[in-house]
């Protein structure tokens, strides 16, 4: 074994331990899309040979894609084990050998899995953070809160409780049968919020490019933050068609798998804004290609789920812009993610900041 720089012998994978669980949603999330009452998880737990165990999850979206998901991860666990515990090392030499077969899709999970899980074993053995263990400095990053597919009334309640408790901005899903419902329910927030927070809205891909340049000239003038994923999401020569043609800034990013597709999507001129999905992207390894691809640019960057892993990783993003706060897996999570005054808080995190409440681990096993 060779020794590290603290003297410290460097460590190999020894096991990874798979688990499934089917998560209730305290208060079930609507969108354009559909209903999301059920988070079907994938846990992680990667264990090094001294001992070190790194923890990741993976949002499956769909029970039906939960068990396939978690068999793939541990299909693949002996690619890891026995290897030295070197999570970019591992992100190159996994993705050459399932070129053939492409990442995205299941396999990019299941690898963007592993790599989170890589990650997280590297900084708790640093004993630190994984801000620290990427050489940056914990700082807070504006949060903003979730509001659902829930009317003019519903989404202006949702909007003043996130106000209430300090939060600078507030994301609703809209795209409801006719824009005029959409503007009612950003004036709805609006009057509910005041000036001083931010709004954001998301139509989750459901318009063609057309009907998004028409009913975003009807709302670009509603002070909004930014119009996210108004079509669909690899469609990026129709996003670019509907930046050029409105004033307001397109939000996009979250469906994209790896940075080959942050990249098609740069290049196209889809968006001004992105925010990458740290598990899409590739785990932390991809969001670390995706931050430089971004700072490239000198394009904001925001983040999608998984709000413990990338709170740090936004440290590390040149180009840090919104945090994305969703707190569906809270209850799985012995120490969620502490935001304050609308802002993260990351004192005293180790590694990603994962540790499992292993009674409700239990409760929801599948
Ligand atoms: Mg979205």
């Amino acid at each position: 074994m060779n020794a590290d720089s603290t003297g410290r012998a460097a460590t190999t994978v020894q096991s990874v331990q798979v688990r499934a669980v089917c998560l209730p949603l305290a208060n079930p999330h609507r969108t354009a899309g559909g209903v999301v009452s059920e988070s079907p998880l994938v846990l992680i737990d990667l264990r090094t040979r001294d001992g070190v165990v790194g923890r990741s999850l993976i949002f499956t979206y769909t029970r039906a894609a939960l068990a396939s998901t978690a068999e793939l991860v541990r299909n693949l666990a002996h690619l890891v084990e026995g290897e030295a515990l070197a999570p970019v090392a591992l992100h190159h030499s996994l993705a050459r050998r399932f070129r053939l077969l492409g990442t995205q899709g299941l396999v990019g999970m299941a690898l963007a899995g592993l790599d989170m899980a890589l990650w997280d074993a590297l900084a708790r053995r640093q004993g630190g953070s994984l801000v620290e263990a990427l050489g940056g400095v914990a700082k807070p990053v504006p949060v903003y809160g979730a509001v659902g597919y829930d009317g003019v009334q519903g989404s202006a309640r949702v909007a003043e409780h996130w106000a209430n408790r300090g939060f600078t901005g507030v994301k609703a899903k809209i795209g409801y049968p006719s824009v005029k419902e959409d503007l009612a329910v950003i004036r709805a927030m609006r009057e509910a919020v005041g000036d001083g927070v931010a709004i954001m809205v998301d139509y989750n891909q459901s318009l063609s490019p057309t009907e998004a340049i028409e009913r975003l000239r009807l709302l670009e003038h509603e002070g909004l933050v930014w119009v996210e994923e108004p079509t669909l999401a690899h469609d990026y020569a129709g996003h670019a068609r509907i930046s050029r043609a409105v004033q307001v800034p397109i939000q996009t990013g979250e469906n994209w798998w790896g940075i080959q597709d942050m990249h098609h999507a740069l290049m196209a001129g889809a968006s001004s804004y992105v925010m990458p999905d740290a598990m899409k992207i590739g785990g932390v390894t991809g969001w670390l290609g995706a931050a430089a691809l971004a700072q490239s640019q000198a394009m904001p960057m925001s983040s999608h789920l998984y709000s413990e892993l990338s709170a740090q990783l936004l440290c590390v993003t040149p180009t840090a812009h919104w945090l994305e706060h969703v707190d569906w897996w809270d209850p799985l999570l012995a120490a969620p993610l502490q935001v304050e005054d609308g802002h993260t808080r990351l004192d005293g995190v180790v590694g990603s900041g994962l540790e499992w409440n292993e009674a409700v681990v239990a409760e929801y096993s599948v």
